[in-house]
């Protein structure tokens, strides 16, 4: 179904294609094929891998249906398509949540400031919206214009959920470009959600030294009154600030921020805390040390009210999305609110934000003298006596482990008084509590590993919101030639296959090969938690400007958008390109010229399968972590049977570079040390300059042989001239390339995929 006039019409009012900021590209607000074919020549070159975890579906009645050995559905699905509708399904539960997010924020802004609202994120940033103006093909000016960018993408999402339905779409390719426009829309979300808290909030936007915050559960003054933050939307929690500071109390209470809630409420106020990610949200609350727990949304455990109840601490819901069968009381008088809260323990939600803050912190100044005999952390006297029953020999937990942690000998020792395997296990625990479940003796585990568990603390730079244009500028240049390695982003959860800290330390070998390093969400909390010998983290140690060897926290998961927006301005600000509803074209130059490389090393959200299928369709390769495996889906390329034509933007001649850059969009990797040679290598682009290739080359050698112990087995794919080989490993590389009959390959000085599918863009927009 075309758009129709009267929508195309509507398109135009909206965006208001007559102001003259840039001229109205191809694609304002696509719809569902608008993109595909784009989709479809990404997925040309990188097919979708599947490894299902269940060969039946059972979605609808006419089922459950065997989909093995090329069996189909009683409705005629295969388990391809059955696998991409899937993966739709779930990206647009990322899409839902971060949209829903954006649209509660704006509504709430816009209640509070009306539509009329000024975006500006002040001197530094004058492509405030590089996503919105890419996709939608408006310039948001104010908060009503965030909201119409949210409208767009309700609308859409209408006709993808539809698509998920029984007897709908049936081809696995076009689930996967439906997918991608699930991860465009999020990323728009993403980006009209922070813009609005970043100018409703006055967050930091155009500052890269955004204050060092303390992050760590021994960071919280549990003495005082304590109230912990958890989830991502952060209005409750701005609101709860706001009180503090309106009542003078603000040094008189701590608040502390488990998930990106924190994040947000530190860029808002810097002296609140950050506990962690949302690996130790069930730990810390286990622990009781919080007086009043607040829910909001997204990531949050479901049990909170449950271990809420047992620490004896309150208890609020805040969110319309996590209600947990409480009763609603936004309308009652505050006093009867906190009477029953205070003498019955009753938990409520609460979703008017700034009723809530008062009960919340009323109830935590009440709560907390009541509260100190609680707040004190296990003895190791205490979790040996609850440990009494382990012999070690059972094992059920070790096989409940989704970490393989040998936590029946760390139970076992600490029966015995030693902690030291149970404080080596807590750091490798991403806090799913599986091994507590399981366990025969029912000890409780994460409760024991209050015992043993470090209580460092350790500084992060609060996130900073917007990539400067001014830093785009500086860096621009050097990217697309190559001379600055790459950008990575850090994105998302913390399912970590290994120590928590392994995220600080791939950070810190990109920084030092002067990678532009940003994080963001859970993985920037994670890679705060190293020290060096001096005792200062990665966030203290290296700049925070968005230039080579730096480390940026950006914030909170919808930050994210920012790192794909500094993608973005690099062809629209540095290369003159105009974005304005011009996917296709931003979207190519980011594939062929600017080295980007998302990471989730620790993922687990359906946030961060939408988030980096949204970047995929991009141009921004994913590495994930060994849990992404379980996304079941993966885009990699076959290196001899892939397309990796492209034309030529100066010959305009079709030309096979038999270059694999980048090598795949979205793949797995096991190790620490093999995500580090793979993001490197996934930074290679079509146009770098064999001196930019060379600088590319000496990072990729130089770590493979750190972590690897060798020169790595497929440079001869990634060398393309004598000139690229960098000179320190010219000897060994040139006698290697004669073993494996390495041939020069052809070197393109403006590399492009417009001209190779049917698309609206035309060749010379390509050139500017
Ligand atoms: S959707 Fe199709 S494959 Fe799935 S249960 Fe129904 S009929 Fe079977
Ligand atoms: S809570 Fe930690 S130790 Fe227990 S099963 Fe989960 S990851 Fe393993
Ligand atoms: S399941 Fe429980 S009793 Fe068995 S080894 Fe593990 S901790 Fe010990």
């Amino acid at each position: 179904m075309s758009k129709g006039k009267i929508r195309e019409e509507e398109i135009r009012r909206i965006i208001r294609a007559d102001d003259e900021w840039e001229p109205v590209g191809p694609t304002p607000m696509p719809s569902l094929t608008d993109l595909r074919n784009w989709d479809f020549r990404l997925l040309d070159t990188y097919e979708p891998f599947y490894a299902p975890f269940c060969d039946l579906c059972c979605l609808c009645t006419f089922g459950k249906c065997d989909l093995t050995e090329d069996k189909k559905g009683a409705c005629g699905i295969d388990i391809a398509t059955q696998q991409a509708r899937w993966i739709l399904i779930c990206s647009l539960m990322g899409t839902a949540a971060h949209g829903a997010h954006g649209r509660h924020m704006i509504d709430h802004l816009i209640e509070k400031y009306g539509e009329d609202f000024k975006i500006d994120l002040g001197s530094q940033v004058n492509v405030e919206a590089p996503i919105i103006r890419t996709v939608t093909g408006l310039k948001p000016k104010n908060l009503g214009d965030l909201r119409k960018a949210i409208e767009y993408v309700e609308r859409e999402m209408i006709h993808l959920v539809s698509a998920t339905h029984m007897g709908q779409e049936g081809n696995y390719r076009d689930f996967e470009s439906k997918a991608f426009h699930a991860g465009t829309l999020d990323h728009v979300a993403l980006e009209a959600a922070d813009i609005a808290q970043i100018v409703g909030y006055g967050l930091p936007t155009s500052i890269a030294d955004t204050p060092l915050v303390d992050l760590g559960w021994g960071a919280i003054d549990v003495k005082k009154p304590t109230i912990v933050v958890v989830g991502h939307n952060a209005i409750t929690a701005y609101a709860i600030v706001d009180y503090l500071r309106q009542h003078d109390l603000y040094d008189k209470v701590e608040v502390a921020g488990l998930c990106c809630t924190a994040h947000d409420v530190t860029r808002y106020d810097s002296s609140a805390k950050i506990i962690g990610p949302l690996s130790r949200q069930r730990f810390f609350l286990k622990a009781g040390l919080a007086d009043v727990v607040v829910t909001d949304e997204q990531c949050v455990i479901t049990d909170i009210p449950q271990m809420a109840s047992e620490a004896g601490a309150a208890m609020v819901a805040c969110s319309d999305k996590i209600s947990y069968g409480l009763e609603e009381v936004s309308a009652k008088p505050v006093d009867d609110i906190l009477r029953e809260m205070l003498e019955n323990q009753k938990q409520f939600l609460i979703l008017d934000s700034e009723k809530a803050a008062e009960v919340i912190v009323r109830a935590a100044l009440a709560l907390a003298p009541l509260r100190q005999e609680r707040k004190k952390l296990m003895t190791k006297e205490e979790a040996s006596l609850l440990s009494a029953k382990c012999r070690g020999t059972c094992e059920t937990c070790n096989r409940a482990c989704p970490n393989l942690l040998p936590v029946n000998l760390a139970i076992n020792q600490a029966r015995q008084g030693d902690f030291t395997k149970l404080g080596s296990v807590f750091l490798r625990c991403i806090g799913c509590a599986k091994c507590e479940e399981a366990c025969v003796n029912n000890i409780p585990i994460q409760k024991v590993m209050q015992a043993a568990a470090a209580s460092d603390t350790y500084k992060i730079r609060a996130g900073r919101g917007p990539i400067h244009d001014v830093e785009i500028r500086k860096v621009g240049s050097p990217i697309v030639l190559g001379t600055i390695p790459g950008v990575i982003l850090f994105a998302g959860c913390s399912n970590f296959p290994g120590d928590i800290d392994d995220v600080a330390w791939l950070a810190e070998e990109l920084a030092r090969r002067k990678y532009i390093v940003n994080l963001s969400g859970c993985a920037a909390m994670a890679a705060a938690m190293r020290k060096d010998e001096d005792g200062k983290t990665i966030y203290e140690k290296y700049i925070p400007e968005f230039d080579a060897g730096c480390i940026v926290n950006v914030g909170s998961c919808i930050s994210n958008a920012h790192v794909v927006g500094a993608a973005i301005k690099i062809a629209n600000i540095f290369a003159t390109l105009p974005n304005r509803a011009n996917f296709e074209l931003m979207a190519d130059y980011i594939i062929n010229r600017v080295g980007a490389c998302g990471v989730v090393w620790g993922p687990y959200s359906q946030k961060a399968l939408c988030i980096g299928t949204g970047a995929v369709r991009w141009g921004i390769p994913i590495v994930l972590g060994p849990h992404g495996s379980k996304y079941r889906r993966l885009f990699m390329s076959k290196k001899e049977a892939s397309d990796w034509r492209v034309m030529d933007g100066r010959t305009k001649q079709r030309v096979d570079t038999q270059e694999p850059t980048p090598e795949h969009m979205m793949l797995v990797t096991e190790t620490k040390e093999r995500a580090l040679v793979t993001i490197i290598k996934q930074c290679f682009r079509r146009n770098d300059t064999p001196p930019g290739r060379a600088i590319k080359l000496n990072s990729y050698i130089s770590a493979y042989k750190q972590v690897m112990g060798s020169l790595p087995d497929d440079l001869q794919n990634f060398i393309r001239t004598e000139k690229e080989i960098p000179i320190v490993y010219k000897r060994e590389v040139i006698a290697y390339l004669k073993e494996v009959g390495w041939k020069p390959k052809i070197s393109l000085s403006l590399p492009t995929l417009i001209g190779t599918y049917e698309t609206k863009v035309p060749i010379e927009a390509t050139v500017k």
